[in-house]
């Protein structure tokens, strides 16, 4: 771990102007935007003009979502290939946009490679364009279909005459070479901090806006493709911070740190050099940037969404192990700092492995399972093809059925507030800081082991951010989830004292808060106060043949062993820190009894059948906190025990003391999602239940029910009609007090409970 010092190890390691840098980046929003030119950097990234902004919270700061942004329901994106101009079918395209009733539309312009009559210098023409402008022509075209028209670029790679003319413009490796690209080896790969992005790019983004008024630039690889050691970023990163470059491998380094910091600098700097360029054409347009989501992203998700009337998600399909809820974890990473802007959900139709069959078609069950989770985490279709010139056409069909079907139903699909009340807090900064390289290992599991639970357990739920834990943003919800939340600055623990204050339930696992922000370890839980231990400074595992003894003697039917009511123990997780408790525990439903040999058989019988350790820390302070000093949640997702499954559910329901939101009982493994529209509320049940649900593709769907949901109707809310938007028809349903019940007879794939209000 990084400087183990104490707290002001970190401060004692880097220079003052790096540290001032840093605080900057850990500032609040106000803050942020008082910030001043960096000096050097070559472009501002300080005080952000308001017209760069669109924001859904604060409207003096900003201007309002614009109408192409906020009206398409269904994208189309056309990636054309270099050769396409000779041989694609642009009525095709064109019809198919209208067939599909596509209102938005991304359509290649420029970058790597040009599709129209492009004057800017070193912009490399397709050479298949001849005196073409195919650009200009998909462009007029979906524009009589009335489509908010994006162009997408790409400037990732390059060619032989920019290497030759403009050598600086070339990324560069560790070892001082210039990087060929690693799958079209005639082309160069770029340096995405320096003059190719700032200079060349912006060149070509002006000129696309001057000449075609688009609503905006979609930009593709813009981010780099790994570390560059060209003598801009050389340059620029000594001036910023006082460091050279951090060198690969060099995670626990505070170069790479500050390495961190710089980029994220750069890059948003850039997206605001772009913006600020292609208004000068057409004030409403927007650079959309292709970034990631999560924790585990590079870039400060709050500022990327800051900057963008909508964003589009690129998780195009599934691949290796993952669940089809993948998708709606991106739409709720999204939607927690885009607040109610439109998130787009941009999915592919090919098989999505490190084998990049980018011509493929995948299964037509496996595309629509994909995109029915997506719309019911509240993404909007954005339906990416690569190649204009169809190599294999079993996709159409389908896209174009589940495009029609939305259209249908669009009003009940606009989603407007999502109703949950628990939220799953996730943390790039711990990812950054505390993850050290290995974030997938000591972060991102921890909160795929809560996703897997809360989604068997059909607990509605959001993503929320850790750097939006103020009063306003949790305003909603009743329950916040830490999974293994490590690295929290004073004042996020601070907000989670208020929320906790305030009746909010907290449950937090493993090392929640035994970091600062940076990463640096703390002498105890920044929330010993919440949690009610202290931390002795010890920690166990992996622990082999280890159990959980549960207390059913001293707490009889305690909610905690719901479904576990005939278990005397259960495996334990595999790692624990040990805790001494502040004051005695009036419950203490869960005990450790410690690792036993596991050979010889012989010798597997437990050396102490009971201890009086706790594995869960349950109290009251305002509203509820359970504390489990293990990871439990990781765990789970690495062995998907049932019992530890039950563990985490019935803690939710512990801490959850109001009525829950919704229940749906039946057979089968279903996401449930609810919605509050303009005039109705939506419940979403996707039906997960499937052999491929754990690695896909899937070949087919397999139907579960009869489900009887029942709905909380929020205060003043009165149903007035209800129909099943799969199935076509009225539903009958009963009101009895607040409480909603209908009864859905069978779900293949998706069903949506559509309740006029
Ligand atoms: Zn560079």
């Amino acid at each position: 771990m990084f400087l183990m010092t104490g707290d002001s190890g970190i401060v004692g390691s880097l220079p003052s102007r790096m540290i001032a840098r840093m605080k900057r980046f850990t500032s609040t929003r106000r803050e942020f935007l008082q910030t001043t030119a960096v000096a050097g950097s070559g472009a501002t990234f300080g005080r952000i003009a308001p017209s760069l902004l669109w924001s859904p919270s604060s409207p003096g700061e900003a201007k309002s979502v614009p109408e192409w942004a906020s009206k398409p329901m269904r994208w189309m994106q056309l990636t054309l290939v270099e050769d396409d101009p000779a041989h694609f079918d642009l009525a095709f395209w064109l019809d198919y946009f209208k067939r599909t009733r596509s209102d938005g539309v991304c359509l290649s312009g420029g970058g790597c490679v040009a599709y129209y009559p492009t004057d800017v210098p070193f912009h490399h023409r397709s050479v298949w364009l001849g005196d073409r402008d195919v650009l200009g022509e998909l462009i007029a075209g979906c524009r009589k279909l009335d489509m908010s028209v994006l162009v997408r670029t790409d400037p990732h790679a390059t060619y032989d005459d920019v290497k030759i003319a403009h050598p600086d413009w070339i990324a560069v490796d560790a070892d001082g070479k210039p990087r060929r690209h690693w799958s079209s080896p005639e082309m160069w790969v770029t340096c995405c901090y320096g003059p190719y992005n700032f200079e060349f790019m912006t060149a070509v983004h002006r000129e696309i806006m001057s000449r075609y008024r688009v609503d905006g630039l979609f930009i593709n690889r813009w981010d780099g493709s790994g570390m560059c050691y060209c003598e801009h970023c050389v340059a620029n990163f000594k001036e910023a911070t006082g460091f050279d470059l951090p060198r690969p491998g060099g995670e626990q380094d505070p170069s790479h740190r500050a390495y961190l910091l710089w980029r994220q600098e750069r890059l948003i700097s850039l997206i605001d050099v772009w913006n600020a360029e292609i208004r000068k054409s057409n004030p409403e347009a927007a650079v959309i940037p292709n970034n990631g989501s999560g924790a585990l992203t590079s870039l400060n998700a709050l500022e990327t969404s800051r900057r963008a009337p909508m964003l589009a998600a690129d998780r195009q399909a599934r691949h290796g192990e993952a669940a089809p809820w993948l998708i709606g974890k991106t739409a709720k990473e999204y939607r927690a700092t885009m607040g109610d802007k439109p998130v787009i959900g941009l999915f592919g139709v090919g098989l999505e492995e490190p084998y990049r069959w980018k011509d493929s078609v995948t299964s037509d069950a496996e595309i629509r399972i994909w995109v029915l989770e997506a719309i019911a985490n509240g993404m909007r279709p954005w339906c990416s093809k690569f190649s204009g010139t169809l190599h294999d056409e079993r996709w159409l069909k389908g896209v174009e059925e589940v495009y029609l079907w939305t259209e249908k139903n669009q009003s009940y699909l606009m989603h407007r507030q999502s109703l949950a009340r628990v939220g799953l807090v996730y943390s790039q900064q711990t990812a950054w800081y505390y993850g050290d390289g290995r974030a997938d290992a000591k972060v991102e599991n921890y909160a795929l082991g809560w996703y897997q639970a809360l989604v068997e357990s059909r607990i509605p739920f959001e993503m929320v951010h850790d750097r939006l834990l103020d009063t306003a943003h949790l305003a909603g919800y009743g329950t916040l989830i830490l999974p293994n939340l490590a690295a929290l600055s004073e004042a996020q623990c601070g907000q989670l004292r208020a929320f906790v204050k305030n009746g909010g339930n907290l449950i937090a696992t493993y090392e929640t808060s035994l970091y600062d922000e940076w990463g640096v370890r703390r002498s105890n839980f920044g929330l010993a106060d919440l949690f009610g231990v202290e931390w002795t400074g010890k920690v166990e595992g992996p622990m082999l043949n280890s159990y959980i003894r549960l207390e059913h003697e001293k707490l009889p039917h305690h909610v905690v062993f719901t479904g576990l009511e005939d278990a005397p123990r259960v495996i334990n997780s595999v790692s624990r820190i040990e805790v001494a408790p502040r004051a005695t525990f009036a419950e203490v439903p869960l005990t450790l009894i410690p690792s036993y040999p596991d050979l010889p058989m012989e010798k597997v019988y437990p050396r102490r059948a009971k201890t009086d350790i706790s594995c869960l820390y349950m109290r009251q302070s305002g509203g509820r906190v359970a504390y489990f000093p293990c990871d439990i949640d990781r765990t789970f997702w690495e062995v998907l025990c049932a019992d530890h499954l039950k563990l985490l559910r019935n803690t939710v329901l512990w801490a959850n003391t109001e009525l829950p939101l919704v229940e749906v009982n039946g057979p089968g493994f279903l996401d449930v999602t609810v919605w509050k529209n303009a005039g109705s509320i939506t419940i979403h049940l996707v039906n997960l239940t499937n052999p491929m649900t754990m690695k896909g593709p899937y070949r087919d769907f397999f139907p579960v029910g009869p489900q009887t949901v029942k709905l909380q109707l929020p205060s003043g809310v009165r149903a007035n009609h209800a129909r099943l938007l799969a199935a076509d028809r009225s539903v009958a349903f009963e009101v009895s007090g607040s409480v909603l019940t209908v009864m859905v007879p069978s779900v293949l794939d998706h069903e949506v409970i559509a309740i006029d209000i």
